[in-house]
């Protein structure tokens, strides 16, 4: 991916600039103090707004983040080198925003709206500015559609619905991008005419790296592609090579492109990857800009820094059009430390968590989901009658099995009521293992957990339990491919449906070679 050039993008910016009402009258014009860091102490704009974009010589473009008594602090997108004390200051009178719309779609772009894909400008008449308030009560309605992941142990018990923040946690490299990818990958299923006949309406995605490496944001882009996912997603990147300023913004102009599809009647989903080092990006330029720092270092604001990007999510009323936006922050833990003071933030913040766990995921079990520990209190609502019903019991009997998981080495001294809780427990854990980009449709979970729930699992042995259930969903596929449209459809189970369910399964199983 093309590493954009600071100079080049203030000459981008200036050139959005241009066309706006550019009158000066002596507010309007400021005299550089000190510059230094990034960072540039301007005497003289008094009617300057926060985070408003002012103009420095050599087409360098900054933007307002301290309004103190006699001058105003400005951090800046350009060369801080070319700018030197006494240098003129000129007010744009526009808060910093962003060109939004369909044309983001399938691009990869800086904060600013740039694109760094190489594939050519982007036409946009429409800007946005990235801080927007978040709507209040009257403007929203409750959560009542589902934002199926495609992960079968989220969907099943940690469900989330259009509209709701479900924060995603975990130390590094336990799988947190992924669960965000594979998320993305599933709204594939939202955007098929097939979906369209059943009521599922598309999900538009934006991905926002922050504080990431180029390379690996080019391979989530690569991954994106090769699953037919860049057609609805738009991703920033605000990589750790680039300027603290737009690590800063980069969540808010996510949300921002996010909130066009939302207040245009349509489905949104962000993932912010991730919030701790925005919070970093953030310290940095506010030691810089002497605001006093508190626990941690960070500045008293930082619990604004996520609220006010997290309330953006919402589920708009019908009279607005009945749009949605769901957020799907990450957070990184240090050791597993979640109460530390960003992570406690952001969990007070969202509504609910998946934790993913490094002793899971070093022990084979992916996605590393610690469903004892992960919530999600808004998404029950959402989910379909079908998964309701046969996920019930899940909980529970992944609950008990954890809690005798610790017997399991005294094997056949246990009474039958323990082999029996710990073996199905195993082949609960078993099957809700899956791969990364496999994401499974709704219909073959609720069948998976169907099977799991109902016993047709009890006589598999472990191991063979992942082979038994792709077996299982290729032979429905085959022999009764009404079973999966009926759920995809109706969204329940009915009697007669379940008893064609179990009638099918016992075929399925009376064929199936355990192996030795
Ligand atoms: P970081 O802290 O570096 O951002 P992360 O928590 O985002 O890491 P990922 O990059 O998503 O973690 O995953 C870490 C590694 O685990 C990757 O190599 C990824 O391919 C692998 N991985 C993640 N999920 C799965 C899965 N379900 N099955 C198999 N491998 C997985
Ligand atoms: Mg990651």
């Amino acid at each position: 991916m093309a590493q954009v050039r600071p100079d080049e993008v203030s000459a981008i910016l200036r050139k959005q600039l241009s066309g706006f009402d550019n009158e000066v009258d002596i507010y309007d014009v400021g005299t550089v103090l000190s510059v230094g860091d990034g960072i540039a102490q301007v005497y003289g704009l008094s009617q300057v707004m926060a985070s408003e974009l002012v103009e420095f010589p050599h087409e360098i473009v900054g933007m307002v983040l301290n309004l103190d008594e006699d001058s105003v602090g400005c951090v800046l997108f350009g060369d801080s080198s070319l700018i030197k004390e006494g240098d003129t200051v000129k007010r744009t009178k526009r808060v910093a925003s962003i060109p939004v719309g369909e044309e983001f779609l399938g691009r990869v772009i800086t904060p600013l709206g740039i694109p760094i894909d190489g594939k050519g400008p982007i036409q946009s008449k429409q800007f946005l500015p990235i801080e927007r308030k978040a709507l209040g009560v009257v403007a929203r309605q409750p959560v009542t559609e589902p934002l199926q992941t495609g992960i079968a142990a989220i969907d099943a018990m940690i469900p989330i619905g259009r509209g709701q923040r479900e924060l995603i946690i975990g130390d590094r490299q336990t799988g947190k991008t992924a669960v965000a990818i594979d998320t993305i990958i599933n709204q594939k299923t939202t955007h098929t005419e097939e979906a369209k006949q059943s009521g599922v309406k598309p999900v538009y995605c934006v991905y926002v790296a922050i504080g990431q490496k180029a390379s690996t944001v080019a391979q989530v882009v690569n991954k994106l592609e090769e699953h037919g996912a860049m057609e609805f997603t738009t991703v920033v990147s605000a990589s750790s090579s680039d300027p603290a300023p737009l690590q800063y913004i980069a969540p808010y102009a996510g949300a921002t492109l996010a909130e066009f599809f939302r207040d245009n009647g349509k489905h949104a989903l962000t993932v912010y990857d991730d919030l701790s080092k925005q919070a970093v990006a953030y310290r940095e330029l506010s030691l810089l800009l002497k605001r006093p720092p508190g626990r941690e270092a960070y500045p008293g604001d930082i619990f604004y820094l996520h609220s006010r990007l997290l309330e953006r999510a919402s589920k708009l009323s019908d009279e607005l059009g009945g749009g949605s936006l769901t957020s799907l922050p990450i957070i990184e833990t240090q050791q597993g430390d979640v109460s530390a003071y960003i992570p406690t933030n952001v969990i007070s913040i969202t509504d609910g968590q998946i934790y993913l766990e490094p002793n899971l995921f070093n022990a084979g079990v992916r996605p590393a989901i610690n469903v004892g520990i992960s919530v999600s209190r808004v998404g029950g609502n959402a989910q379909i009658k079908a998964m309701k019903k046969v996920a019930g019991s899940l909980k529970l009997d992944l609950a008990q099995y954890r809690e005798l998981e610790a017997f399991a080495k005294f094997g056949s001294d246990l009474d039958q009521a323990t082999q029996r809780t710990l073996a199905k427990g195993e082949r609960l854990v078993e099957l809700l293992k899956q791969g990364q980009y496999e994401p499974l449709p709704v219909e073959k979970q609720v069948i998976s957990i169907f099977a799991a729930t109902n016993g047709f699992m009890e006589s598999i042995s472990v191991k063979d339990i992942k082979r038994f259930q792709s077996e299982m969903l290729e032979f429905i596929e085959v022999n009764n491919k009404n079973i999966f449209e009926e759920i995809r459809t109706k969204k329940q189970i009915s009697d007669e449906l379940n008893a064609t369910i179990k009638k099918t399964i016992t075929d399925f199983q009376s064929k199936f070679k355990k192996s030795e």
